[in-house]
């Protein structure tokens, strides 16, 4: 199973510690973790193993959308900062649109992304 994992600046604390209050669940060898550029880099150094794709302002969000559209990704919880104005912010509204489409879980807060880790588990 894929999941991706995205958070914007604000947000990037708050994912850490999603991951680590989860760490057993996203160790297992089933889970493979798929992450834009600097969230990506903050995830490998919490200990867990990622693939990295560009940063979200350089089109990670839109990779990360290619592969929810190909059947790659299988669930995305995107920590959002509703409190900042992002210069990508078409790629990011183009994530969720793609994740619509496909039906594909869509978690925009760590609330929403506990549910539905927990209904995995
Ligand atoms: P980042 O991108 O992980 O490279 O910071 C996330 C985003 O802003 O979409």
């Amino acid at each position: 199973m894929e999941i991706a994992i995205i958070a914007h600046d604000g947000k990037k604390a708050e994912m850490v510690q999603f991951l680590n209050e989860h760490a057993d669940f996203f160790h297992q060898e089933h889970i493979s973790l798929v992450s834009t550029g600097t969230t990506g880099k903050k995830v490998k150094r919490a200990g867990f193993e990622v693939l990295r794709l560009l940063s979200g302002p350089l089109g990670g969000d839109a990779q990360i959308a290619a592969r929810v559209a190909e059947g790659k990704c299988d669930m995305v919880l995107f920590f959002r900062d509703p409190l900042e104005k992002h210069p990508h912010e078409p790629d990011v509204l183009m994530l969720l649109r793609i994740c619509d489409v496909h039906d594909v879980p869509l978690a925009s807060n760590p609330a929403t992304a506990t549910l539905l880790i927990n209904a995995v588990k």
